[in-house]
């Protein structure tokens, strides 16, 4: 039988999939007829993008799951229209870019390679940087993308400190988990990247109180999401020196509007939301796995706990 998607993303989007959407569900072996146009009450899957307009859910009657195109979710969980699972992006190429952008810019800050491509002033400055074993490094979240930089950055020798909701437990990393966990994840984070979803848990997390936390000098990195940081603590954090510089990738409005302090700032690094990007080949092979699972009566992948937020 022929299973109706419905592709509701922007339309540049849909140029991206179109064809290796098609081609993941024919290797699934699901007969499928993908459209960005449907009557609702016909469509069973709908592969989601936030970019697209559709909020209201309630005339697709015989939908069987809605499959995220992202990773973040927080757009469309709290949708009360919406009666079925929800599905979030995990992605190899997603994961892959990720540990690559976070690599780059926690070695970035490690090396302090700032001070080298903008000090080109005729003057000697010899500054060792120190061995990775000697800079601590905080991952708060250790879902797919956390879990990874953090492995990632202690097998190149960073002591990783990770902090997750529940009690976790990966080899070469210290996990902690939980109020006291984050005060002591906080402590020792000369460079803490935050990997977090946006909830109502998670709001705020990085406040006044929490950057206090840190070592003087410590380095942010978010490539999370914006809600994550309380804006004015960290710009007061850096205007004190308590923050030594902040490398943001994701804001609570975007794009950031130009006249952002952040943009001005002279130890903020903006970075457009381009951390990690859904790859078309192989988040089109993790949507056809969970459009077969759904025909087969297996239980999807990655489901979205809508009480949790993530
Ligand atoms: P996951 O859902 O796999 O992991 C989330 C992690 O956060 C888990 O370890 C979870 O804990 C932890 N967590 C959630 N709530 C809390 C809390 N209240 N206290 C402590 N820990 C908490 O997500 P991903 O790793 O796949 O993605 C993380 C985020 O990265 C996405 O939600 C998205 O916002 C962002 N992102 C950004 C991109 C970019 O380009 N900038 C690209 C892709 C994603 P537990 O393990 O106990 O459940």
């Amino acid at each position: 039988m022929t299973v109706n998607v419905l592709f509701a993303a922007r339309a540049e989007n849909w140029d991206t999939y179109r064809a290796p959407l098609s081609d993941a569900l024919d290797r699934a072996g699901v007969a499928a007829d993908l459209r960005t146009d449907f009557p609702p009450e016909l469509v069973d899957y709908i592969v989601y993008a936030p970019s697209s307009p559709l909020r209201d859910f309630t005339p697709f009657t015989r939908l069987r799951a809605v499959l995220s195109l992202w990773a973040g979710v927080e757009t469309i969980t709290g949708n009360r229209t919406l009666g079925v699972p929800l599905a979030r992006m995990v992605d190899d190429g997603l994961t892959r870019g990720m540990v690559e952008w976070v690599t780059g810019h926690v070695m970035r800050h490690h090396l302090g390679m700032d001070a080298q491509i903008t000090g080109q002033d005729g003057v000697w400055r010899k500054a060792i940087p120190p061995l990775a074993a000697d800079r601590p490094v905080t991952i708060l979240g250790l879902g797919e993308l956390g879990r990874a930089c953090g492995e990632t950055l202690a097998a190149l020798g960073f002591p990783v400190t990770g902090w997750s909701r529940s009690p976790k437990s990966i080899p070469g990393l210290l996990c902690l988990h939980g109020p006291d966990g984050l005060t002591a994840a906080l402590d020792s984070a000369q460079i803490l990247v935050l990997l977090l979803p946006d909830t109502p848990a998670t709001t705020n997390v990085l406040n006044a109180e929490t950057l206090a936390r840190l070592p003087r000098g410590a380095t942010v990195i978010n490539p999370g999401r914006g809600t994550l940081i309380d804006d004015d603590a960290l710009l007061a954090a850096l205007d004190a020196g308590q923050v030594g510089h902040a490398t943001l990738d994701v804001f609570r409005t975007e794009p950031l509007p130009a006249d952002h302090p952040y943009w001005a700032h002279p130890r903020v690094t903006v970075t457009p939301h381009i951390a990690s990007e859904t790859r078309a080949e192989t988040a089109s092979q993790a949507i056809a796995e969970n459009i077969r699972r759904g025909e087969a009566a297996e239980p999807f992948l990655h489901l979205v706990d809508r009480d949790l937020g993530y």
